[in-house]
């Protein structure tokens, strides 16, 4: 099963806060420019790299030397509004350093509802893919709430980041968390808890043994991982959920190495659609 992402060429990678922040609220310029290293790589290589990226609040709340996350929701879109473009600054910058150009694309969850907005934002991708920049996604803050007649919300990266790889037919999927894997149980809270190495279905089971986010700036902890991962397996696409505080990981992944959880059908069950 892991020889297959040895072929992945379309890789969605996802990068949550917890990576891209320490705890302390600054930036981790390190694991940030590692990973431009590596996307550039892949990209040298001939692989076809989208980056969706959160910390545009984590980002915004240094920027403006904020101590701790407004509640109010115009507050928080106006961080994000500040953080968001800070964020691309500091990737514009460190792609730039591997030759590599960013483009930003921000979406609201009704692209997935109309088939022309759809249509639209894979024609970016695909441009962008075929120019040979890196498109870097966040979700639109200033326009995603919470509303009743018109969802414009995801939600969470996570989910956002199984979309895109459902919108461009990605091969693949990493998504680097501050965890190395999925477990048992959560391994903050229960040491002994022990990680699977392959999940080939999310089922009620699956579910119940998630627990609580990890950091103050972790987002949806492992239920949204797993609502990415489920529709990745919808789509038969594989997902790869590790530990992003070295990028490097990547590297082993897409050689096959056992890192991680993945989350892949099994052969018989696709065959069996
Ligand atoms: P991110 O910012 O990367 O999205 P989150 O904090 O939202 O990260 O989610 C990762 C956290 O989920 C882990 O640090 C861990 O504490 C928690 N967690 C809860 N249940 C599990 C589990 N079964 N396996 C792994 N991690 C778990």
């Amino acid at each position: 099963m892991r020889e297959s992402l040895k072929q992945c060429k379309r890789i969605v990678i996802k990068v949550g806060t917890s990576t891209l922040m320490y705890e302390n609220g600054n930036i981790n310029l390190r694991t940030i420019e590692k990973l431009a290293r590596v996307l550039a790589e892949l990209r040298n290589e001939g692989k076809e790299v989208v980056l969706v990226s959160s910390g545009a609040i984590g980002v915004g709340c240094r920027k403006l030397q904020l101590n701790e996350r407004p509640k109010t929701i115009p507050e928080q879109q106006a961080i994000a509004a500040v953080g968001q473009s800070e964020l691309m600054h500091i990737y514009s910058k460190l792609f730039g350093e591997y030759g590599y150009t960013v483009g930003q694309v921000l979406l609201t969850r009704d692209v997935t509802d109309f088939p022309i907005s759809r249509q639209n934002v894979i024609n970016t991708f695909d441009m962008l893919i075929t120019q040979g920049t890196i498109p870097i996604v966040n979700e639109n803050d200033t326009v995603a709430v919470e509303e009743i007649m018109h969802i414009t919300k995801f939600g969470d990266n996570d989910r956002l980041s199984a979309v895109v790889a459902e919108l461009i037919q990605a091969d693949l999927l990493i998504m680097l968390s501050d965890i190395d894997g999925f477990y048992n149980t959560n391994p903050l809270i229960h040491p002994d808890a022990t990680m699977f190495h392959e999940i080939h279905e999310i089922t009620d089971d699956t579910l119940k043994l998630a627990g609580g986010k990890g950091s103050e700036f972790g987002t949806g902890g492992m239920l949204t991982k797993l609502a990415a991962a489920e529709l990745c397996l919808k789509n038969n696409q594989k997902m790869v959920l590790t530990n992003g505080n070295n990028p490097d990981v990547i590297y082993a992944i897409i050689s096959g190495e056992q890192v991680g959880t993945l989350f892949a059908k099994r052969k018989e069950d696709i065959l069996n659609g």
